[in-house]
């Protein structure tokens, strides 16, 4: 009781979307709603959920193409760290590279930070900054379920790529370095795929993802 979650996968890449929300006051977060906003409209009506929040990891098409219809059906706000806002505002130049419409985005309603907690209801998640693949790219820790959501920083299959616009090898490696710190019996669930542990981090960083 207290903090309930969903996880399921979303858009064309399966993004890994997870919805977190309240039991108490049914007030939610949703991050990285890649796609298909009907179904996740029906996943919110389903749990009763009133979605107050949409949190990024980061600012890649195939993480947030369902924001502008969720927008639409919702009263909830754009998070986002500010170092990816310059790929929220060129959002059409990978779009057209990886073959996505580009989605009407609109502004970010709010900036994500390290150390300011993310609150819905009265449940709260905290912010990470893990740059490397992005800029701003951000991860999420949501201590009562012993939960690391760690964006695209690192799948099971190798480390995030850092090759695409603003990447930045050099901070990935910071990156790997602390979700390599986590605790040994926190689950890290990736922006795409299986879920890994902390442990899993230094054989994963060997090699590099092919994803966007
Ligand atoms: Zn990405």
């Amino acid at each position: 009781m207290g903090l309930e979650h969903l996880i399921f996968p979303s858009g064309d890449l399966g993004c890994n979307t997870v919805l977190l929300w309240c039991d108490r006051t049914r007030e939610g977060i949703l991050l990285d709603p890649g796609g298909e906003p009907d179904e996740i409209l029906a996943i919110l009506a389903d749990q009763g959920v009133a979605l107050r929040a949409i949190a990024l990891t980061h600012a890649h098409p195939d993480n947030l193409l369902a924001v502008p219809s969720l927008r639409e059906e919702t009263v909830c706000d754009v998070l986002l760290h500010k170092g990816d806002r310059q790929l929220w505002e060129e959002m059409d130049v990978l779009c057209k590279e990886f073959g996505f419409p580009v989605p009407d985005l609109g502004d970010v309603d709010e900036w994500l930070e390290e150390g300011i907690p993310l609150r819905f209801g009265k449940e709260s998640i905290s912010v990470l900054h893990l740059p490397g693949h992005s800029p701003g790219h951000c991860g999420f820790l949501v201590p009562s379920l012993h939960l690391a959501l760690i964006g695209d920083a690192c799948f099971a299959s190798g480390a995030g790529r850092t090759d695409l616009p603003l990447g930045d090898a050099h901070a990935q490696d910071a990156t790997l370095d602390r979700l390599s710190a986590l605790p040994p019996d926190w689950t890290l669930l990736p922006g795409h795929g299986p879920s890994m542990s902390s442990a899993a981090i230094a054989k994963a960083r060997t090699r590099t993802s092919t994803g966007l």
